[in-house]
């Protein structure tokens, strides 16, 4: 009698379990479907990327972009859209930047852009001096007096056996952040650095530097060389140790500029209180369109709000698209969400960032305690029949990062990530460079996983 009560309730609960999979299941391939025959995110890309373009915080594109994406929010249906004021900073490139290497030979032009905060170079005539190659930021402070008068040249090129790409972005990106405001401490008159690509090629690839508390007269000029400019230049410097460079740029840095982040939502039926994020960053930097880079986050992060809408399914929590401000330099937008988030007490239980591309989506990397992570790791078989398998530790993205708590769940779509630095802050980041079904998987997969979350909650 005793089996048999146990076989029963063996067998009841796995019906139930099963029918909650087969509902999820169900759900699950609504999103794929409503995206991949019916989706609306390529063609909020191609605007977005053409009649739009490349959007700098403070730019007037960046203003166009923050009326643009409320609007098509408000055309969703959505319970509420609304903007976010938001100071940002100012930096616009100015004439197109000019560089070359002196060799015996003659001038070898070298393609170069300034990279985003750096000052001009000085006077009429650019900036002409020898070069010191280097490897590192250490290496400049451990060189110290011999870098005077000279333009720093910084060549570690990002780590190619590392199958996880941004890895090795991080492995590099230092001396694009730190290396003219070190440099420059040492009387460098001068920082070059080669640009963050695992290809070689001549797109300069621009980003974000930082002086730190450097007076603005010790300011130094940097800018951005492309790989095949970079290997160039080192072989020249093998032969011919005091050979020159030259380069001209006359970007210029303006008071901070308002702004706003775009947000929207769905509000929630039974916990309206708690709250599920997803968003990307609308701003870009000026090279190109900002396709990859984060048009793609932006509005697979819209498609996220349309597909719950569009395949009737109506959220138990309250969530919402956040288009960010200013990512690329200063993150101002992702700090001020979660200011207010804060000051409000709004309890963010889940945020999803889509900023890696919009390459085949492969997966999600998640910040999270170790209960919820089981929890996760549950709904892995949900996302067999899509090919979606790296369910990792860690992650989560500049943006929604700034509403980690304890026990909260912060994580990112992980798209397939090869080929993404060939087209990170290029002026080859173009519309052309997303393919509009790869874009459609990660959207569906992004919604996916947020139903998940919506329906079973958070540990
Ligand atoms: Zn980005």
């Amino acid at each position: 009698m005793k089996k048999l009560f146990y076989l029963f309730v063996f067998v009841t609960t796995s019906v139930v379990f099963s029918q909650t999979d087969k509902q999820d299941s169900t759900q699950i391939k609504k999103f794929y479907n409503a995206s991949l025959l019916n989706g609306k995110s390529y063609q909020w890309l191609t605007h977005l990327t053409q009649d739009i373009g490349g959007r700098l915080s403070g730019s007037a594109n960046a203003q166009k972009a923050v009326e643009w994406g409320k609007n098509e929010l408000e055309k969703l249906g959505l319970n509420k859209v609304w903007l976010q004021p938001v100071m940002v900073p100012h930096w616009e490139r100015g004439t197109k930047e000019e560089a070359y290497i002196v060799t015996k030979k003659g001038r070898v032009t070298a393609p170069i852009c300034a990279l985003g905060g750096s000052v001009a170079t000085k006077g009429r005539n650019g900036l002409m001096a020898e070069v010191i190659e280097v490897q590192s930021v250490k290496e400049v402070e451990a060189l110290g007096e011999k870098v005077r008068g000279k333009i720093v040249f910084y060549n570690r090129p990002m780590q190619a056996d590392l199958i996880r790409t941004f890895r090795a972005y991080g492995g590099a990106v230092g001396q694009r952040f730190n290396g003219a405001r070190v440099a420059g401490k040492h009387g460098a008159v001068g920082a070059i650095v080669r640009s963050m690509n695992l290809r070689l090629d001549d797109y300069p690839h621009t980003g974000v530097m930082s002086y730190g508390d450097t007076p603005d007269a010790q300011k130094i000029p940097t800018a951005a060389i492309s790989t095949l400019a970079s290997e160039r230049l080192h072989k020249e410097l093998q032969v011919n140790p005091n050979t020159r460079f030259y380069f001209k740029q006359s970007c210029k840095t303006f008071p901070d500029a308002p702004s706003f982040n775009v947000i929207g939502e769905l509000t929630g039926s039974t916990f309206p209180d708690e709250y599920i994020v997803v968003g990307g960053h609308l701003d870009s930097w000026d090279l190109a369109e900002g396709a990859q880079d984060d048009g793609a986050g932006i509005v697979q992060s819209m498609e996220v709000l349309r597909l719950f809408k569009e395949t009737g399914y109506r959220p138990k929590r309250s969530i919402r698209v956040v288009l960010f401000m200013n990512e690329e330099n200063g993150s101002r937008g992702g700090k001020e969400y979660a200011r207010i988030a804060e000051e409000k007490k709004e309890n963010h239980i889940v945020a999803l960032e889509s900023d890696a591309g919009g390459f085949t989506p492969r997966g999600f990397g998640f910040n999270c305690n170790d209960v919820n992570y089981a929890q996760i790791l549950k709904w892995k078989p949900l996302f067999e029949p899509y090919l979606i398998h790296v369910f990792a530790r860690g992650g989560g993205g500049s943006d929604v990062g700034h509403l980690n708590t304890d026990d909260n769940v912060i994580f990112g779509l992980q798209p397939d990530s090869q080929r993404y630095f060939d087209f990170h802050h290029t002026a080859i980041d173009k519309l052309d460079a997303v393919n509009k079904r790869e874009l459609e998987l990660g959207a569906a997969t992004m919604a996916s996983m947020l139903y998940l979350f919506d329906k079973y909650g958070i540990k």
